[in-house]
């Protein structure tokens, strides 16, 4: 991968992007078809046999879809990307390819619900492997937890919805010493604002439905690692279970790929001044933000991100009842799970996204029934603030 470009925007908007060969499109066309004509039965079998590159059928291929995979391999730094139908067929695709019943995984303790759900009720439960729930953010309980049959360390940094933060660059050299694989999912940060593989991580997964896209119009999933994984994943997972993205998806998200930084700068610059304001406000008891110098993991956020991000979460005092009162007050604050979009949105983890979650499970990592989670959009941030006081105000 040539890295002819160094800034980020730059190398965002130019490192393999190449016009249309036949009209010379600039922008990258939909080619929203399923199959591929070839000129003969030779062609044919010559793709089907690998000997000749080229496509066949949109499930094994498809030119929107690998222009946009090509491109996060290149924001992330890594040797291949692919793309999926959501992000939870990333993360299902890639776990399936790396572990078979009878492995361990360790996986983070503080994680979006339904990858606990699949780690608990699928792989485990079904699939005969063995998971340990680990607070990854102790390199020490991390080390605790591996056993001779671990293949991969899981991890979701910042954790959501609390923040947590596990530090990358320790655990994958931890990991490395003892064969395992470490999967990171960087979903909360875009690849603008932290790299995993440059910090020895070996793939690196996002929900592209949130800041990739940002604009809450299409839901989507990229993974990026080493070739040969990769290239397995396509030819047998991606093939066989068959979770592949769309071209127009594909076509959605390269569009809002272009103005990621612009928009994450934004996001960043917001959340910062919200969670300033909310952690002056007397009816909120916490604040959990990297981006705040009090938050207990300050100097790994600065070490190991390139900025805080848009998300964060507080607690409301008094409880479920009042943060069910605050989400129900909020006017310019869209009542909506999801996050990355450039409207700001608000939700109820303990019922909402991590309500599949056992209440002393989500208790144990910090998912109180107070817990509010607020992904700040890009709106001017007066209003965003404005809007969060009357709120709060009304129920103090
Ligand atoms: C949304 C999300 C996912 C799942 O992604 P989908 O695109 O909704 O399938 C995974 N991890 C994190 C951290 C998320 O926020």
């Amino acid at each position: 991968m040539s890295n002819q470009w160094k800034g980020y925007t730059t190398k965002l908007l130019h490192e393999g992007h190449r016009p249309e060969p036949v009209t010379g499109a600039l922008t990258q066309p939909i080619y929203q078809t399923s199959t591929f004509v070839f000129s003969d039965a030779d062609q044919g079998a010559a793709r089907f046999g690998g000997t000749e590159e080229g496509y066949m059928y949109s499930r094994l291929g498809n030119p929107t879809v690998d222009t946009l995979a090509e491109r996060i391999a290149v924001l992330e730094n890594g040797e291949m990307g692919l793309a999926f139908g959501s992000g939870m067929a990333a993360i299902s695709h890639v776990m399936m390819a790396l572990v078979k019943s009878g492995d361990h995984i360790i996986a983070s303790d503080a994680l979006y619900g339904c990858s606990f759900a699949l780690f608990q009720s699928i792989l485990s439960e079904r699939f005969g492997v063995n998971v340990s729930f680990v607070d990854t953010s102790s390199v020490d309980k991390v080390e605790a937890a591996v056993r001779p049959e671990t293949t991969v360390l899981y991890l979701e940094t910042p954790a959501n919805p609390t923040m947590k933060l596990s530090d990358i660059q320790a655990l994958s050299r931890l990991a490395k010493a003892k064969n395992i694989k470490v999967l990171v999912d960087n979903t909360f940060m875009s690849p603008y604002l932290q790299r995993p593989l440059e910090l020895g991580a070996d793939v690196v997964i996002h929900s592209a439905t949130k800041y990739i896209g940002g604009h809450g119009d299409v839901v989507g999933g990229l993974a990026v690692g080493p070739k040969e994984l990769m290239s397995k994943i396509k030819r047998s997972f991606l093939k066989d279970l068959g979770g592949v993205m769309g071209p127009f998806d594909a076509f959605l998200l390269l569009r809002g790929l272009k103005t990621l930084t612009l928009r994450v700068e934004r996001h960043c610059s917001n959340a910062m001044e919200v969670a300033e304001f909310l952690k002056g406000h007397p009816a909120v008891d916490q604040v959990y933000y990297p981006g705040l110098s009090d938050f207990p993991q300050y100097n790994l956020a600065k070490k190991q991100m390139h900025g805080f991000g848009g998300t964060l979460s507080f607690v409301v005092k008094g409880g479920l009842e009042k943060g069910r009162a605050v989400m129900n007050s909020v006017r310019l604050c869209q009542l909506a799970v999801s996050l990355g979009d450039v409207h700001t949105l608000i939700q109820h983890p303990a019922s909402m996204t991590h309500a599949v979650i056992p209440k002393e499970e989500r208790l144990k990592v910090g998912i109180t029934d107070g817990l509010v989670r607020l992904s700040v959009g890009i709106e001017d941030v007066n209003d965003i603030i404005e809007d969060l006081d009357q709120a709060l105000s009304k129920h103090a």
